[in-house]
């Protein structure tokens, strides 16, 4: 029997769920489905370019897992562009929860990283401990 799926949490919900190549009718296109779990995925590491150990934590998911995700979101997303297909964002087992963040750095060895809000200002970097910080 399969291990059941753990939910996934995201952060953001995809604002544009479907792309599609221009000036072709959406009869005539292959669909690749991207799942909103595999969609933060993509956010979380291509984008804002967190460590996989943190983008995974922030998921609620492990590290296998979320590697897993963000390797089949990206061979989904090769496969549109270059073979010219639709994008379809939906579906996944996902929870949407409330992760608005602040970035911080460090201005003495330009470490970010990010707070939830509502925790109070960090007093000083996590990796040097330098009090030289502010806010992005
Ligand atoms: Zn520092």
């Amino acid at each position: 029997m399969p291990r059941p799926r753990r939910c996934r949490k995201v952060g953001l919900k995809p604002n544009i769920d479907y792309f599609k190549p221009a000036g072709r009718r959406i009869t005539e296109l292959e669909e690749v489905i991207l799942t909103v779990s595999e969609f933060e995925s993509i956010r979380l590491k291509d984008l804002m370019d967190l460590d996989q150990g943190i983008a995974a934590k922030k998921m609620g998911i492990s590290q296998s897992t979320f590697h897993r995700s963000i390797v089949s979101a990206r061979k989904k997303l090769a496969d549109a562009i270059i073979n010219g297909k639709a994008i379809k964002i939906k579906g996944g087992k996902f929870k949407l929860v409330d992760m608005p963040l602040r970035t911080f750095e460090c201005i003495v060895c330009k470490t970010n990283w990010e707070v939830p809000f509502g925790t109070g200002r960090p007093s000083n970097c996590p990796k040097c401990k330098s009090k030289n910080i502010y806010r992005k």
